[in-house]
């Protein structure tokens, strides 16, 4: 997703409390930065955080921490947040090559990952949040026994997903290519806006859940 440039856009990104910023990134602080020891789980690649919203709403006893590279789409997970202040969510407007830099070792319990930019062309596979050298970052932060929840429309990019798994030494406990015809499946699944836009399409949504 990428929205046109928004005029003041990271004037209110560097002024939101909502938001971690990078002179603050300090792997191992999160419990500190919401003053509670309770898990924490982290949406790479929000958009504009209706999802993240919308599961920290349900889930007070989580803590929530929503990613997104471009500031004029975290400007309205923010104002979403200015609507509707949620103590249990955070952001960052970072690259999500630089997640080492912003969580340490085992310190997140759950990674989604929504409708991932498909990046078509072989030579940029690298970029796919779901591609082995991702996978590998994700196996440090990430608790012994986490989970990784992926869900997209695009079957190309999923079938991808699921052949990096191996070689990354990840292995699936759940894989569907039709999520909303699975009905226990569905309990408690949060749409995001895309799979809201996708699905409503007549696009099947393909899911899986990972742990190594
Ligand atoms: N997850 C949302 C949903 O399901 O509605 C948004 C999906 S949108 C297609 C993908 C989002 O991921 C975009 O907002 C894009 O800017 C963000 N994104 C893509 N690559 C990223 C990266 N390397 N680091 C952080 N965000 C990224």
């Amino acid at each position: 997703m990428r929205l046109r440039n928004i005029t003041g856009s990271r004037e209110v990104i560097a002024d939101s409390r909502y938001v971690i910023h990078e002179e603050d990134w300090n792997p191992g602080s999160w419990q500190g930065i919401f003053g509670n020891a309770n898990p924490i789980r982290i949406e790479i690649g929000m958009g504009k955080g209706q999802f993240i919203h919308a599961l920290a709403k349900l889930h007070p006893e989580i803590n929530y921490v929503g990613i997104e590279k471009y500031s004029s789409v975290l400007l309205r997970a923010i104002q979403k947040m200015e609507e509707e202040e949620l103590p249990n969510l955070k952001f960052v407007r970072m690259d999500a090559e630089d997640i080492l830099k912003v969580f340490g070792p085992g310190e997140v319990d759950r990674i989604y990952l929504n409708f991932s930019d498909p990046w078509p062309k072989d030579r940029h596979a690298k970029r796919r949040l779901p591609s082995e050298a991702f996978l590998r970052r994700y196996d440090v932060i990430l608790k012994k026994d986490g989970q990784l929840e992926f869900k997209t429309d695009n079957r190309p990019l999923f079938d991808f997903a699921v052949e990096e798994l191996e070689p990354a030494g990840w292995k699936a406990d759940v894989i569907t290519y039709d999520l909303h015809a699975d009905e226990k499946l569905m309990e408690g699944n949060v749409m995001t806006e895309y799979e809201e836009k996708f699905s409503s399409m007549g696009n099947p949504i393909c899911k899986y859940i990972i742990r190594r």
